[in-house]
């Protein structure tokens, strides 16, 4: 993606793009198609048809677009560098699973997934688990045609329990890790005595019941000998909730703020919600929160969690940092490009003032690395307690992971004994299709099955929301919470037994050749996946459930590469120079960032006119730097000065920084959805100007909620863009920009938007598809765009993304001369 929302946020803010990758792809297609048309009706003609998937007809068109994930295996295999090629027609015979009259032969079907295990043991190197998935997936689909192709369907009984097990997975126990119980009947017994009392006095019981608060005076101890500490401890212990209040009480705050940093908002919220609930405050009072476009904190504030990207920003502000007493940089092995900045930023403060505290904690036990990089900082690490947890990993590959996650869900609820499941997902659309899913298989089941409780959490989740996965279960029912990867390292959640995990997460991808940005769902490392399986066995023994082979997880890497070896670095670059550090070479990074990726960056910012041909930062740079958005993004608003529509460009500005989730399209009414959405389009303004007739008109109805529903436009994301808004327009005057409104001039708003956006623009190619300027490749426009069916000669576009082919999204017409006019520095005119 490349897009306003790119840098300051972890992978998990951007959940709202439909980068629809890997089996996504045929599954979106195929649930499309399950709705329209009816199995039933299908069955008969079934067996003439050539292009079948499961059971439902497709046209070769739509065939042909389901091929097309292969590309996205192919992608995605580059990226994890899968270097050894598998040809997995020949190495994986899975057609040999059938026997000649069609049906499976399930013994076949599983030595091909052993022999292929030895292999692989064998040869001791790397296999390409898409290859498998691959494979599988064609075998899966091969399956299913036969079995709504057969005339002896098996018939659905009455039995509830065979609806839920519709289908069928075998899972092999391959491991139990053993927990390291540490004075657990203590632990229960303190918890015991603490159910009689008042909210606040069980809370504080809770506290003390933590690992880490056995370790309490000696970590203070080390906190006070030490001016840099690094702390390892296990998920769920107490780092990020008690360490800050323990050096609260110990008087820390008396000196400064104790500021803590998440990689994730989600996080920093809930964590700053516990915190405030746990001293008996008010959220925003002693205790509060930071994260972009939302500061929940006042002069009373003295533990304040925040976005490793706020404290990035905040270093513009006060680069030593003199407010705060203690830093603690947590969550430190997600290695985020911001907390990786950070280290190196941090580490350069605490030289000048030794009255700063460092503490950076982590989760993992490589801590080595950040102790070398803090000049041999003293390691801290306390036992967390561990329950022992069954590992059980499926035989075969699942083809499709969600179905495969929704059974299992299933499973464990009808068959397990009590104790909460916890499923990780890669997004928000994941979630909520398994949400829906769930709910709608087990609406029927009536009182045959306990209550299942179903608890989503995801970055846009609206905080409210959020609490509820804390909520405790009632008796006799479980809970399910669907996560994303928020849920391996950043939340705790308490009660959690089972553990699913599908093996994917959403991951960013850049290249810097191309200058392309994309998310992708790709493989989890060994790491993540041993953090995943952690969460099962928290308050008593566990089981982990992962959705893929043996070999699958032997195939995965150790660690996943640290976000600023795989993402572009314009915005950081920025922030650097504004920072005064011009010798970004010389930057004392824990991993350096690669000399392509910088100079890309520089380049653009160069082409921006924020750097001067030295490098150095211009005042126009300076100006940029202060919005806390993409590069791009913030010189449109600097330069909207110039064209006399400031007014115009912030609001353009606030809901692009939403994102996608501005209209949505009921199943029953997608027609008028689309009818009220292109209201917005009248004269084809293009997306851009779109944009801004959705915020006046809301604004004209005076924000009414009312307007929103008869426009099928979401109310919250509305709600957000004003208050993102609001922001902006505080910033135009920290930098001296008025606040002028051009509204009826819309060419002067294009070149308003055109003077930060002519990187991205796209011509009209003979075909119908279009040729962006950088990377030179084909693109289209993305269905969703007013300018779909118009297609003009010009277009520049506000993001690439890339699902079965490049999609531009959120594009508007442009002229050739203002390109010229704009940027002559990257356009000329030929002729
Ligand atoms: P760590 O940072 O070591 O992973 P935390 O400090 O986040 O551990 O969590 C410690 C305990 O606090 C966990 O047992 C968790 O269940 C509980 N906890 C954390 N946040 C919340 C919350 N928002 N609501 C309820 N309990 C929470
Ligand atoms: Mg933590």
């Amino acid at each position: 993606v490349i897009g306003a929302r790119k840098l300051m946020e972890p992978v998990d803010a951007l959940e709202q793009d439909d980068i629809t990758a890997l089996r996504r792809v045929s599954r979106q297609e195929y649930l499309k198609k399950r709705e329209q048309k009816k199995v039933e009706e299908l069955r008969d003609d079934i067996e003439d048809e050539e292009y079948l998937f499961d059971g439902v007809k497709l046209t070769e068109a739509e065939y042909g677009e389901l091929r097309h994930k292969k590309e996205l295996y192919e992608i995605v295999k580059k990226k994890k560098k899968q270097s050894v090629e598998v040809d997995d027609t020949s190495e994986y015979k899975i057609p040999e699973a059938y026997d000649q009259e069609g049906s499976v032969n399930q013994e076949k079907r599983f030595d091909v997934a052993l022999i292929r295990c030895r292999d692989q043991e064998g040869v001791g190197d790397k296999m390409n688990p898409f290859a498998e998935q691959e494979a599988w997936e064609d075998y899966q689909i091969g399956k299913a045609t036969l079995k709504y192709g057969s005339k002896n369907k098996k018939q659905i009984s009455d039995d509830d329990y065979q609806f839920v097990f519709e289908d069928q997975i075998d899972f092999i126990k391959t491991s139990v890790v053993d927990g390291c119980n540490i004075d657990n009947e203590e632990v229960t017994k303190l918890l015991e005595k603490s159910k009689a009392k008042s909210a606040l006095e069980r809370l504080q019981e809770e506290r003390k019941s933590l690992p880490i608060y056995s370790y309490r005076d000696e970590l203070l101890q080390a906190i006070q000998d030490y001016q840099v500490v690094v702390i390892v401890g296990e998920t769920g212990s107490g780092k990020t909730t008690q360490i800050p209040q323990y050096l609260h009480e110990a008087g820390y705050t008396k000196r400064g703020k104790i500021g803590c940093t998440q990689p994730r908002r989600v996080a920093a919220m809930s964590v700053a919600a516990r915190v405030s609930h746990e001293m008996g405050v008010k959220l925003g009072h002693e205790v509060g929160y930071s994260i972009r476009f939302e500061d929940c904190t006042s002069e009373k504030t003295v533990l304040k969690y925040m976005t490793d990207g706020m404290l990035l920003r905040e270093f513009l502000a006060e680069p030593d940092l003199e407010s705060y007493s203690v830093l603690m940089v947590d969550e430190a092995h997600e290695r985020t490009l911001s907390t990786d900045i950070l280290f190196g930023l941090v580490k350069d403060v605490a030289r000048s003032r030794p009255d700063l505290k460092l503490l950076i904690s982590s989760a993992t036990l490589d801590a080595e690395k950040f102790s070398d990089f803090f000049d041999s900082a003293p390691i801290f690490s306390f036992p967390g307690r561990r329950y022992p947890i069954e590992i059980n990993h499926t035989k075969a590959p699942e083809a499709d992971y969600l179905d495969a996650a929704i059974f299992t869900v299933l499973h464990i609820h009808v068959k397990e004994e009590p104790g909460d499941i916890l499923v990780f997902l890669t997004g928000q659309e994941e979630i909520e299709t398994v949400e829906e899913n769930l709910k709608h298989r087990t609406k029927g089941l009536g009182t045959k099955i306990a209550e299942l409780i179903i608890c989503p959490i995801y970055a846009n989740l609206p905080i409210e929301l959020q609490s509820k996965i804390f909520e405790p279960t009632p008796e006799g029912a479980r809970k399910v919470v669907l996560a994303t990867n928020i849920a391996e390292t950043s939340l705790t959640i308490d009660g959690i037994k089972y553990v699913i995990d599908p093996g994917f997460c959403k991951m960013k991808t850049y290249n810097p050749r191309t200058g392309m940005e994309s998310l992708l769902v790709a493989p989890i490392s060994k790491a993540s996946a041993n953090q995943r399986k952690g969460r099962a066995g928290r308050t008593g023994p566990g089981k982990c459930f992962r959705l893929y082979t043996v070999c699958s997880y032997n195939d995965l890497e150790d660690n996943t590469t640290p976000e600023i070896k795989r993402t572009n670095l314009a915005n950081v670059v920025l922030i650097l120079k504004s920072l005064g550090i011009h010798d970004l070479l010389k930057f004392d990074f824990m991993d350096s960032p690669t000399p392509e990726a910088l100079m890309e960056a520089l380049e653009l910012l160069f082409s921006l006119n924020a750097l001067n041909e030295r490098g150095e930062l211009t005042m126009l740079g300076r100006r940029m730097a202060e919005f806390p958005l993409d590069p791009m993004l913030s010189k449109a608003i600097v330069a909207s000065d110039k064209y006399k529509c400031s007014d115009e460009m912030i609001s353009i500005a606030a809901m692009l920084s939403v994102g996608n989730s501005i209209f949505y399209r009921p199943k029953d009414k997608q027609v008028h959805a689309d009818n009220a959405r292109m209201n917005f389009h009248s004269g084809n303004v293009g997306d851009h100007i779109a944009l801004l007739n959705v915020y006046n008109s809301w604004k004209e109805t005076g924000y009414s909620t009312q307007w929103c529903y008869e426009n099928y436009v979401q109310v919250r994301s509305m709600k957000r863009a004003r208050d993102i808004r609001d922001q902006l327009e505080g910033l135009l005057e920290r930098v001296g920009i008025e606040l002028t409104s051009n509204a009826n001039d819309l060419e002067s708003i294009k070149k308003a938007i055109t003077s930060g956006f002519f990187p991205h623009s796209a011509r009209l190619q003979t075909n119908g598809s279009y040729r962006t300027v950088k990377p030179p490749q084909a693109s289209h426009v993305h269905p969703s765009s007013g300018l779909a069916q118009v297609l003009p000669r010009w277009v520049l576009y506000h993001e690439l993304v890339l699902t079965t082919k490049a999609y531009m999204r959120q594009v508007t017409e442009l002229k050739r001369e203002w390109l010229v006019d704009i940027a002559p520095h990257w356009y000329q005119l030929k002729d």
